[in-house]
């Protein structure tokens, strides 16, 4: 079984922290949706026949999607490849386009999972942000999503703005927690270089928040929503029982996926590939009948690398059998001692997996277990 994702390169205003790939011009939408409809033909073999059981409309801002849109998207899916009897089928949302109007689209074109872009409930941190939504629009959203008939509901949440104290944090946790979604991926604010934040932290305009506070606030984040009954099943992401994003946790366990349209990245087990990160040369380059890609194939050095960067993020953990059976490799035993005595990870029926302060540090604790090429 396999999973899809388009990408859909589309935003209403830029929010200052974000930097995923999209166009605030939406004036060639319709030719976008036609490009990747189109690419969808063409790439019918990348997954060598497995069914789709994930579907995830992505972006960008799919929501600004209409209805028509939506549906010839589907269309297309079906058209070119095996669907499983329930897929899940995502797509990610802003809350200033979620009428009741589009709720009852979305159901119809076959949505069945949402993942709303809320952020916070605090209008000072949206604003801050420059999201193009409200805490009151977040809120009615949700439900409306809820009355509508969606049961399989994700809320983003962004923690650790420069003004964000652990008491605002509570109150937005709160809020997220009353609502009860399925599923939270909470993240801290990162600042990235080609955004306004970072032009910001770049000429020392930015007040970021210290590594200790931001650890605070994460661990609260944590603290709370287990409490709250939400299981931790991956560094940013966390749900009620039984409801892991079952596209998201592909990714992580090395399952193939093909992503369609402008920067979205494909996996077939041995190779990475991405499209061009510009609307404009991936639709010249698809009404000319090809899909404007660059191609990784991954080493054996890459694939033990990106194994342990994946999977060290989730509760499952790194298989350390696994490691063996397909790589013939075994981390170095001291690496593993000492980063057990200092209570960062743990080890339980070969799984090796982080403990609560080491999930502070996953991605430094996963660089300790690379391997270099050669
Ligand atoms: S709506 Fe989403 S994709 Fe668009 S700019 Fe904001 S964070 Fe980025």
């Amino acid at each position: 079984m396999a999973g899809l994702y388009l990408h859909i390169p589309f935003c209403k205003q830029a929010c200052y922290y974000c930097d995923f790939h999209f166009s605030t011009n939406q004036q060639q939408t319709e030719q976008l949706v036609q490009a990747i409809c189109h690419e969808l033909t063409i790439q019918k073999e990348y997954l060598g026949g497995e069914a789709l059981d994930t579907v995830y409309f992505g972006g960008g801002t799919p929501s600004l999607l209409a209805f028509e849109q939506i549906t010839l998207l589907m269309t297309a899916i079906k058209d070119s490849f095996a669907v499983t009897a329930t897929p899940e089928v995502t797509l990610e949302a802003n809350p200033d386009d979620l009428t009741t109007e589009k709720l009852k689209e979305l159901r119809a074109a076959g949505i069945n999972r949402l993942s709303i872009g809320i952020q916070s409930f605090d209008d000072s941190i949206l604003q801050f942000f420059n999201r193009a939504h409200n805490a009151a629009q977040a809120e009615k959203c949700i439900r409306d999503a809820h009355l509508l008939g969606f049961t399989n509901i994700s809320l983003d949440l962004i923690f650790g703005a420069p003004h964000q104290t652990l008491q605002s944090l509570e109150r937005d946790l709160s809020r997220f927690i009353d609502f009860a979604p399925k599923h939270i991926s909470a993240y801290s604010l990162t600042i990235e270089e080609k955004t306004v934040f970072g032009h910001q932290l770049k000429n020392g305009t930015f007040p970021v928040l210290s590594e200790g506070q931001l650890a605070e606030q994460f661990k609260y984040v944590m603290k709370r929503l287990e409490e709250a009954g939400y299981e931790q099943y991956e560094i940013s992401n966390f749900c009620r029982p039984g409801y892991y994003s079952k596209h998201n946790t592909s990714y992580w366990q090395q399952k193939k996926y093909l992503g369609v349209g402008p920067s979205a990245h494909s996996y077939d087990g041995q190779s990475r590939q991405w499209n061009v990160a510009n609307n404009h040369l991936y639709m010249r380059s698809l009404a000319q009948g090809t899909v404007p890609f660059e191609r990784e194939v991954l080493s054996r050095t890459n694939q033990i690398n990106e194994y342990f960067f994946t999977t060290l993020r989730t509760r499952w953990g790194t298989d350390l059998t696994f490691l063996q059976r397909f790589f013939d490799f075994t981390p170095d035993p001291q690496k593993i001692d000492l980063l057990q005595q200092q209570g960062l990870i743990q080890i339980e029926n070969e799984r090796l997996t982080l403990t609560r302060p080491g999930k502070l540090l996953a991605d430094k604790i996963a660089l300790e277990f690379f391997i270099d090429e050669g």
